[in-house]
This record gives structure tokens, sequence and C-alpha cells, in this order.
């Protein structure tokens, strides 16, 4: 169906379409690379055992241990995590995401986001709030475009707050956002730990957890963050179901093993759906929780989600998986040393988000790009670019982020919103809208079909 997306959304495109951004870094790298396909860290081939160590000791002193502890305790280990020791973005390291691929994909969350801030009716604060911000390429995209619609936003305070584990990559972001000037706090016990102000002069502050984030209005991005965090598994037998535990094998003693337990855990009661029809299950409890923090931020204080992420609708079961060196690799080998990660289940999240709010999606990253005008900005950016190999790089990262059988289709977003957001406005005393002068609501970008007629 074709929608009306409203004629403000589409000026904000259209304003920042018409003055082409930095077009030799249109397009960041050469031939992508996405988790599918990846290349080896040599950092991560240093200290492999003392990750395996650390498992088997904390095995042997207490039994088995969830996957969800595993993949927590491998990823985010403050000493010996695999995303708190290593910088694993980019070309040189294990995978590529979409931000890194191209500016055009932040530059299209940006306009999402100034959309949500004008659909809310322009709040006097706009907090950005990015979960797992990377390497801070999202970021700097999307401020670059704030900074473009500098009069859209006008007298907002504007600030950036981003919620990031690993002190490597907030060096990494600090540095990318702030040139370097940014301070760490005095004592570890600070929620806020390092703070600055980006290159354009905005507020930018770092905490390890959403909830030391200051309340206000706030969009909030998620981009590749909910498949990090710790999935459970469950198994159905013919017991009933079964959470698959990970243990040390008996007859390799430094290699682990796959285990189910003889009976039900408090996850497996708890934590697997009374009607699931599936024999293998993931849940991602940890993303549940955050999900009902924003929530309840949203709620409280206005503001939007956005959440783009691999994933499915409660459809597969065994997604779990590690990537290491151009391709898939055992996820108990060498823990600590390749990147482990699972689908998110959107409509895990969509429950978990409960009827306080509106959820919209998942829709296909090809399906959000092309609402929010990615083919429009291609052709600017191509109009403006005579280089070859600069116009032969933005149409293979355009191909990249939007064909079918790349991430096109394996990408999803989804949404968060205010109840009001979609609220259709009242009609009064029996008088009609035009008349009484109210505001149509103003469509929420992506999720509707783009019509410049
Ligand atoms: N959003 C970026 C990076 C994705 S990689 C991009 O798309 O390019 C996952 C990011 O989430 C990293 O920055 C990692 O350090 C961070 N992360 C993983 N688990 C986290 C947690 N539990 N809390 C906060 N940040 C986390």
């Amino acid at each position: 169906m074709r929608v009306f997306l409203g004629v403000k959304t589409q000026k904000l495109i259209s304003r920042v379409f018409v003055h082409p951004v930095n077009q030799s870094a249109a397009v960041r790298w050469g031939p992508p690379q996405t988790r599918l396909s990846c290349s080896s860290s040599p950092d991560l081939e240093k200290p492999p055992h003392s990750m395996l160590r650390h498992l088997t000791s904390k095995i042997k002193s207490t039994g088995p241990i969830s996957v969800a502890e595993y993949m927590r305790e491998v990823l985010t280990n403050p000493v010996t995590g695999y995303y708190v020791r290593n910088n694993m973005l980019g070309p040189d390291g294990d995978f590529i995401t979409s931000p890194e691929i191209s500016q055009i994909f932040g530059e299209l969350l940006g306009v999402w986001i100034i959309s949500e801030w004008m659909g809310a009716g322009r709040p006097k604060q706009l907090q950005l709030v990015e979960l797992g911000p990377g390497k801070g390429s999202l970021a700097s995209d999307i401020l670059r475009v704030f900074s473009q619609l500098q009069s859209v936003l006008g007298e907002a305070s504007v600030s950036l707050h981003l919620v990031e584990v690993s002190p490597t990559l907030s060096q990494l972001q600090a540095q990318n956002l702030t040139g370097n000037t940014s301070q760490e706090a005095d004592s570890e016990d600070e929620p806020v730990y390092r703070r600055g102000k980006t290159t354009a002069g905005l507020p930018v502050c770092w905490y390890r957890r959403l909830d030391d984030v200051p309340t206000g209005f706030s969009v909030f991005v998620a981009h590749e963050f909910f498949d990090a965090l710790p999935i459970h598994k469950f198994q159905r037998t013919e017991k009933g179901w079964r959470e698959v535990m990970v243990d040390i094998d008996p007859e390799k003693p430094d290699h682990l093993r796959f285990v189910v337990t003889p009976s039900p855990t408090l996850a497996s009661s708890t934590l697997v759906q009374a009607d699931e029809r599936r024999d293998h299950v993931e849940v991602c409890a940890e993303g549940g929780v955050i999900i009902q923090q924003l929530v309840r931020r949203i709620t409280e204080d206005g503001g939007a989600a956005l959440i783009a992420d691999y994933g499915h609708d409660g459809t597969k079961t065994d997604t779990f998986r590690a990537f290491k060196g151009h391709q898939l690799h055992d996820v108990l080998a060498s823990p600590g040393t390749a990147d482990l990660t699972a689908d998110v289940d959107f409509s895990y999240l969509r429950r978990m988000a409960g009827g306080g709010v509106a959820c919209m999606g998942p829709v296909t990253q090809r399906t959000f790009l092309k609402n929010m005008g990615i083919d429009t900005r291609l052709q600017v950016l191509l109009r403006n670019c005579t280089d070859p190999n600069t116009r032969k790089q933005l149409i293979s990262s355009y191909d990249m982020l939007t064909n079918r059988a790349k991430m096109g289709e394996r990408f999803l977003f989804f949404s968060v919103l205010h109840q009001s957001r979609l609220a259709k406005p009242k009609k009064q005393d029996g008088l009609s809208l035009e008349k009484k002068k109210i505001p149509a609501q103003l469509p929420v970008a992506g999720f509707t079909e783009l019509s410049f007629s």
C-alpha cells in the first residue's frame, strides 16, 4: 500500500539530500564484508586460553553454566571479554556493519530521529541515546544530519549519550566524536565514565548501563546491539522443556560441550511460552529487560526507540553462532577469540514491550531504507560524483545494504513509540478536523512507504 508520508518528513529528506555530505566518505570501505564473511583479527589470537581457563574453573566449582552466562562471560567479561579487549569492526576486524559500509545509513537514521522529534511536538530537549555504538560512526553520521538541519532543531538542547561496555571501543568512539578531547571519570563507580564535547560542541557522555542515562525526552538507537546480548537456549524433550548448558567435555578436559539439564531450571520454567510450538528456542531475557527499561522511559518522558538487527519474528530455532577468520566458527572453541551472536527474536521484544506503547515493524532493512529515500540519496551522490571508483563503491555499498540476498532482508527494523504518537486526533464537538484545524499526526517514517506524489 502506498501511503503519503507527510510533507514535513519529505522536506527533511530533501533538505539533507540536496546537500551531498562528505562525498568521498559516503562509502567507507572497499568490498564490504558482513558477519556472513569476516576477516580475522590478529589481536584475538594472543591470549585465547585465559578465557577458557576462567570458564573451566567456574564450571568445576559451580557446575555447568547456562549459554547466557557463557555468552556474557565470553563477550563482556571486564578483563578478557571479546568486546572489552578488541576493536573487531571494520576491514581489519572480524565483521563490518551497515554504518561502517556507508554514511548514507546513518544519515537516513538521523532524518528518522528528527522526524520523530517533530512528531512528538518538538520538545525542548532531545537526548540521542545509542546502545552499543561500536566505532561511533553511526552517531557521527546522525550528528552531521543534526548540524545540517540545525534550523529545524532550532533552540532544542541536543545531547549524545552512549551506552558502551567496552573501554577500548569507548576510546575509539571518543576519538571519532570528540577528537580526543574527552575525559575519563576519576572513579570507576561514576555512572558517567567518560564525558566530552563533540566537534560541533554538543555534550556527550558514556555509561556502562542504560539505567545510568539521565531521564528526559530521548530517541534511542540500537544497531547490532541486541544480537550481542546473552541468550538462554531450551530444548523440548520427552519430559518437557530443558535448558541447554555448557559443561567441560569429560573426555577432553580443555574442551567445552553442550549438555541438557536433567530437570527444569528456573529459566526453562519461566522463559518458554506455554503455547510454544518449536522444539528448540532461544530467549534473550536481558534484551527483554532492556526493552522494558526503554518502554518505561518512553512512557514517562516521551521519545522513541529504533532497533535494527538481524532477526526473525519468533520462527527460528538454533541461531547461536560464532564468527572468526572469514568463516563460521565453533561457538565453544577458543572462547573469547570469536564473536558470538544470536538472531534477535522481535516477537519476544514486542511481547516484552507490552501494550502501553506502540510498536512498529519489524520491516526489512531494504523496505526501511527505501521508505526513507535511499534511492534518491544515491542518485544525488552519483550526480555529484565523477570519480569512477567512488561511483562504483557507492553503488556496491547501496547494493550491500539493500539487496535481498545480502543485508536487505536479513536485517530488520523495529520501533517502540509513545502511545500518543499513533493516536488519531479526536474530533470534538461534532466539528470536522478541518474546521477545528487539529494537525494530522506525522506518519512514522521508514515504516510506511514514502511517496513524493
Ligand atoms: N552499533 C555498532 C556496533 C555493533 S557491535 C555498529 O553497528 O557498527 C556491538 C556493540 O555493542 C559494541 O560496541 C559492544 O561493545 C557493545 N556491547 C555489547 N554488549 C554490550 C552490553 N551488554 N552493554 C553495552 N554495550 C554492549
